[in-house]
């Protein structure tokens, strides 16, 4: 990776954490699931409103550290708008980046987590938000789903 790209990155990752996207409870979900990551102490809430079977509204809450947020920001931006068939798709890219450090053929801000695969720890705290948001997607209604995951 270019010295210009991975700064490129750097900002996409600093400027979701001053700046959170879709941070905050959504009053009108109809799912939603939680996600705790011990290992850093990392907690995630996601919210979502499915129209059938896209994602028509979808936020997040929760604390940790800079990684998991940022991830979870861009994660409803990425997700808003989507299928469940195309979340998961775009959870698989996103997993294989932050594993291998490969990065996508498509050019996308996910490519700004590759340099998490360098530090394996760090891996649970950028997948965190994408499980809770997939384990949402699975669910029936916010009652059932509430119990926390940990995958
Ligand atoms: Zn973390």
């Amino acid at each position: 990776m270019s010295a210009e790209l991975s700064d490129l990155y750097q900002q996409v990752i600093l400027d979701h954490n001053r700046r959170p996207r879709n941070r905050g409870r959504l009053p009108t979900a109809n799912r939603s699931a939680h996600g705790d990551n011990p290992s850093c102490g990392d907690q995630c809430d996601v919210f979502l409103r499915l129209e059938g079977d896209r994602i028509a509204e979808i936020s997040f809450e929760g604390s940790g550290c800079a990684i998991s947020q940022a991830s979870a920001s861009l994660m409803t931006t990425q997700l808003k708008g989507k299928t469940s068939a195309e979340a998961q798709k775009l959870f698989k890219e996103f997993h294989e980046i932050v594993t291998t450090g490969k990065e996508p053929e498509v050019i996308s801000d996910l490519a700004a987590f590759a340099g998490v695969h360098a530090f394996p720890a760090r891996i649970k705290c950028a997948t965190l938000s994408w499980h809770a948001a997939l384990n949402a997607l699975r669910g029936d209604t916010v009652a059932a789903t509430t119990e926390s995951h940990k995958d």
